[in-house]
C-alpha cells in the first residue's frame, strides 16, 4: 500500500513559537508509521480574532502515512497536550496548534474531523507555506495561487529567513 499523502498547518505564539515550531516538525516525522516528507519554512503572521496577543510562527508540514486520519489526528492532538496547550480562550494564544489540512484527496465531515481543514482558503499563514512545498495543489477545485491573490494584503504573512531546519530544497533534514 503506497502511503498517504497529509499537509499539516503548525502555529505557535507563546512561550518560544519558533523553536516550538521547529521540534514539532521534527516530532511529526517520529510519529509512528509515518515520515516528514517536506517542510516549508517559518512564517510570521497576524493573529485571526483578539489582536491583544502576540504573531504566530507558522509552518505546513507535508507528511507521508500509513495512519488513518482519525488516528492522525490523535497523534496530532497529543503532541498538543505535550506542548500544554491552552484552550482557555477561543482563537486566543497558543502553545502549539496542529490541523489537519488534506489528507489525499478525501473529504470528510466527522464529528471530530473535517477535511480539508475548514478555513484553507481565508487563511494565509496557511495558503503561503502551502504554496511554496506543493505549488500545484488545487483547493476545492481551484489553484492555490488563485485563493493566495483573493486575500487583502494583510492576510499575507511574512517569510522569516531561512532556517536551519531546512536545506536549500526544502527538505526535512
Ligand atoms: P482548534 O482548537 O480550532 O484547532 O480546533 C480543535 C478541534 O477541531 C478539535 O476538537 C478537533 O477534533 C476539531 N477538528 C475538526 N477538523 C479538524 C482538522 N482538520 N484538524 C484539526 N482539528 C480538527
Amino acid at each position: 500500500m503506497t502511503p498517504h499523502r497529509a499537509y499539516i498547518g503548525l502555529g505557535s505564539n507563546l512561550d518560544n513559537p519558533r523553536a516550538r515550531v521547529i521540534q514539532a516538525l521534527a516530532a511529526l516525522n517520529r510519529l509512528p508509521l509515518t515520515s516528514l516528507a517536506k517542510a516549508s519554512q517559518l512564517y510570521l503572521s497576524r493573529p485571526v480574532g483578539p489582536q491583544d496577543q502576540p504573531d504566530f510562527i507558522n509552518a505546513v508540514a507535508a507528511l507521508h502515512t500509513r495512519l488513518s486520519p482519525l488516528a492522525l489526528l490523535d497523534q496530532l492532538q497529543a503532541l498538543e497536550q505535550q506542548h500544554r496547550r491552552r484552550r482557555a480562550r477561543h482563537w486566543g494564544p497558543r502553545t502549539l496548534d496542529l490541523d489537519l489540512l488534506l489528507f489525499d484527496t478525501q473529504q470528510l465531515a466527522l464529528p471530530r474531523l473535517c477535511v480539508p481543514h475548514p478555513h484553507i482558503q481565508q487563511r494565509g499563514f496557511v495558503l503561503l507555506p502551502l504554496q511554496e512545498i506543493a505549488p500545484g495543489l488545487l483547493i476545492g477545485q481551484r489553484p492555490l495561487h488563485a485563493w493566495l491573490a483573493a486575500l487583502p494584503p494583510e492576510a499575507i504573512p511574512q517569510a522569516l529567513p531561512l532556517d536551519t531546519h531546512l536545506d536549500s530544497g526544502g527538505e526535512f533534514r
